[in-house]
């Protein structure tokens, strides 16, 4: 491997697009040497490949790929890109499923390769200032609402409505991505009830009620229904106030007013998650921590289902 890693980015839709291509562009440990992608909307001078295999297949020479398709296929690409002992950056949520994400890991193992199953929530502005002071913090209650307009902001993403692509729970996952993160103790559900469509297989709305290991309670409220203002914040009652984290983990407020943040550059969402692949590649490691996952998960395991009317786009 040269010193620069040199990257293909696969599934090049919004996320590919508005993040990851300016990321990379700006850290200079990335080189992006291919796209890969079944529409022609690469980058431009960069080559562009339709699938995986033909990339394999190609005389470019690649370290790494992230993997920005739908978590429904991304399996199988993780898996042909392992196999080909190319390091690999995993989208949230890194698969549809829990066991496919522990093949992945073996699979990474087995390659010596680093596996990185990315959460870009976590490099928020707000939230690692908002973990270091609740670390020292006795939590009685948290409450998070993660309510916005499916219309606004996924408009065609039929993969989404789909078993497997998680419904509101794929900008949900994102909020217990932060709430992982920043709450001393752990969690776990008691009570769910998820809202799906009679026309979809995926929820439009969840309700669900966590208890921490020592006992306070944390409810989760999603609804893709949201019009006008929307909420993207976790508020957490501890014996020293009130801390809040509002849109999506980039502004905290501590209990005396102040709204430490940490500084934009390499701890903003994207260019804080290729600093710290370039980190995992340079170091031999891999970071697949599946606790956002898991709740998804438990979830859909735990969770009452309830029909609601049709969701019409
Ligand atoms: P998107 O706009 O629908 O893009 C996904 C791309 O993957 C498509 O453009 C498509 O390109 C490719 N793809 C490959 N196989 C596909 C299949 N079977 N069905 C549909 N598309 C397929 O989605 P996105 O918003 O970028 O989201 C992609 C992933 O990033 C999701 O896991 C999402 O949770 C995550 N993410 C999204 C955002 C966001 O704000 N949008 C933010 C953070 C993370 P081709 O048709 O050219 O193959």
């Amino acid at each position: 491997m040269t010193d620069t890693i040199r990257l293909a980015l696969v599934g090049m839709g919004k996320i590919a697009h508005d993040q990851h291509v300016p990321a990379i562009a700006g850290n200079p440990a990335f080189e992006l040497v291919a796209t890969v992608s079944r529409s022609p909307n690469g980058v431009e001078g960069v080559p562009h490949f339709h699938d995986i295999d033909e990339l394999a297949k190609s005389d470019i020479a690649v370290d790494a790929v992230a993997l920005c398709t739908p978590p429904q296929v991304r399996h199988a690409i993780a898996a042909a890109a392992l196999e080909n002992n190319w390091h690999v950056f995993l989208e949230k949520p890194p698969g549809a499923t829990l066991a496919e994400v522990a093949v992945l890991e073996e699979l990474a193992a087995k390659a010596n390769v680093t596996l990185f199953a990315s959460w870009h929530s976590r490099y928020a502005l707000g939230v690692e200032p908002a973990r270091e002071w609740l670390s020292a913090r006795k939590v009685t209650s948290a409450a998070i609402t993660w309510r916005e307009d499916v219309r606004q902001w996924h408009p065609g993403q039929a993969w989404i409505w789909e078993a497997g692509g998680f419904g509101v729970f794929d900008p949900g996952i994102n909020a217990l991505s932060i709430a992982t993160h920043i709450m001393p103790q752990p969690f776990f559900i008691e009570q769910a009830t998820l809202d799906f469509p009679a026309n979809r297989d995926a929820p439009i709305a969840a309700d669900v009620a966590f208890r921490t290991t020592d006992g306070r309670p944390v409810t989760l409220d999603l609804d893709w229904r949201q019009e006008g203002h929307q909420s993207w914040d976790i508020v957490v009652e501890t014996t020293d106030g009130t801390l809040k984290l509002a849109e999506g983990g980039a502004v905290l407020t501590l209990p005396d007013g102040s709204t430490p943040h940490h500084e934009e550059g390499l701890h903003g969402e994207y260019p804080g998650l290729y600093a710290r692949f370039a980190e995992l590649v340079q170091g031999g490691r891999s970071d697949v921590d599946i606790a956002p996952l898991r709740h998804v998960a438990d979830a859909f395991m735990r969770g009452k289902r309830r029909e609601v009317e049709d969701f019409v786009e």
